[in-house]
């Protein structure tokens, strides 16, 4: 089936949950199966159409005008083998779709904060999930990725198209579906202490020093949120400026484990024990609303102090336009190398710091200028984090980047396909 812009569809069909500068394709290929992306692909190639696709919409950084947009959100199918401990995703499916295929197994997959997120893009930008630190990035234990290439063809990425498609994002076909490792992970200990940094402002500095000490089974966060004093937020996180610990622990002692953090004082909000992994998303508790957001993202080599003792003051309440700073604690698997090498860089980074703020508004000045005190020790930044604007010079180091871009020349020679981060 094919939707057209009259359609009574097409408006819902083409809109995800970034709603800053939406796809407005001519039309709309709501696929099932990938056949049905087979027939979509060489209908673009038979018009000479451009062609974008969506799952969910939570990697959008800019819309297409005209073409065709392949949807896939109803193509989202996950078989487990549970012997093999692997599952096969088909190409619309989030990861909340995944962790209900394989829990009944006691196994989990490598996905990240938001279970509404697209396992496979989040699979082919890297994917920095909630055991990264135990077990590396999602595209570094990827077993098989099948797509349909620009001249219409449905294959298997092997070889160099198979390094380029486990951290080059989704610039060489329209992957119908991959193959990933799954983990003995039926339960984690993990939630999110909230601080009200205005009784807490030690936590910072706190949490930076405590993430020197712990183990590679411990993969934390912090987010620095500026809370509105509205429903639907909870009443005893209302109006305060929050430090939002986030735990997921694969340790036997955890408690111990977090000792250090619970001595700061009693947190406004505690959400941390052990949970069926199946409801890891309540560790960040994201909002799940569809919104327009723009996001800048670093990868530093350190947290400084003094930088770290910035972000309340550049982008807390007083900040001109709402700004929630996530910073993530990398190292540990994340650092080595897997065993099929791919195209991921920068796995020495230490941290990574996101700033998001919500809107229509290009925020741009100020995640300049919340950015700026960690100018040098910047060392790179993330595909999966970073909204429209990313310069990929940043993302891959010149050989990365120079090989990536001479295998998309090789598989979309006329630049048909438009990606969120285009090489
Ligand atoms: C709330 C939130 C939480 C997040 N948490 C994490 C996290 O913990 N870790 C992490 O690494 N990332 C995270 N991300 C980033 C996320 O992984 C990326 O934005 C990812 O691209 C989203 O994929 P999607 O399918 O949901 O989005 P979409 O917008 O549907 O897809 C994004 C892009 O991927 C490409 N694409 C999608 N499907 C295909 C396909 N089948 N074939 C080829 N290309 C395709 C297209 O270029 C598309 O524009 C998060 C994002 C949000 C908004």
């Amino acid at each position: 089936m094919m939707l057209t812009t009259t359609s009574t569809e097409y408006d819902e069909t083409r809109l995800g949950y970034q709603r800053r500068d939406p796809h407005r394709p001519a039309v709309i290929f709501p696929v099932t199966s990938a056949t049905e992306v087979e027939e979509a692909v060489r209908y673009a190639i038979d018009h000479d159409e451009k062609i974008a696709v969506q799952a969910s919409g939570h990697g959008l950084t800019r819309g297409i005008d005209g073409g065709v947009l392949i949807t896939t959100l109803k193509f989202n199918g996950v078989t487990v083998d549970p012997d093999k401990k692997t599952a096969w995703i088909e190409a619309g499916a989030t990861w909340h779709d995944v962790m209900e295929a394989t829990a009944p197994y006691g196994l989990a997959p490598l996905s990240g904060s938001f279970p509404g997120v697209g396992a496979v893009s989040y699979t082919l930008g890297g994917g920095l999930g909630l055991m990264a630190r135990r077990f590396g990035y999602a595209a570094d234990h990827v077993r098989r990725i099948e797509l349909v290439t620009m001249d219409g063809v449905r294959r298997d990425a092997d070889g160099d198209l198979f390094w380029a498609t486990r951290g080059g994002g989704g610039n060489f076909g329209v992957v119908t579906g991959i193959e990933i490792e799954l983990f003995d992970v039926p339960t984690l200990y993990g939630g999110s202490l909230y601080f009200d940094l205005a009784e807490h402002p030690d936590v910072l500095e706190v949490w930076r020093t405590w993430t020197k000490t712990v183990p590679d089974e411990v993969t934390t966060a912090m987010a620095l949120v500026p809370l509105p004093d509205i429903p639907p937020i909870p009443p005893a996180l209302r109006g305060k400026y929050i430090a939002q610990v986030q735990l997921a622990i694969l340790a036997d002692n955890p408690e111990a484990l977090i000792e250090r953090l619970r001595a700061i004082g009693q947190p406004a909000l505690d959400t941390v024990g052990t949970m069926p992994y199946v409801e890891s998303g309540k560790i960040f508790a994201e909002p799940d609303r569809p919104d327009s957001f723009s996001s800048r993202n670093v990868l530093v080599s350190d947290l400084d102090p003094t930088a770290l003792a910035t972000v309340p003051k550049l982008a807390g309440p007083e900040a001109s336009t709402m700004c929630v700073v996530g910073i993530r604690h990398l190292g540990g698997a994340l650092t080595q190398e897997p065993a099929v090498a791919n195209a991921i860089c920068h796995r020495d980074a230490a941290y990574s710091i996101t700033v998001i703020s919500p809107g229509e508004d290009h925020a741009s000045e100020l995640h300049d200028a919340v950015l700026e005190p960690w100018r040098d020790l910047t060392v790179g930044r993330l595909l999966n984090f970073n909204g429209a604007g990313l310069d990929l010079r940043d993302v891959y180091d010149p050989e990365t980047l120079n090989r990536l871009t001479e295998l998309r020349e090789q598989y979309d020679p006329d630049h048909r396909l438009c990606a969120n981060h285009q090489l």
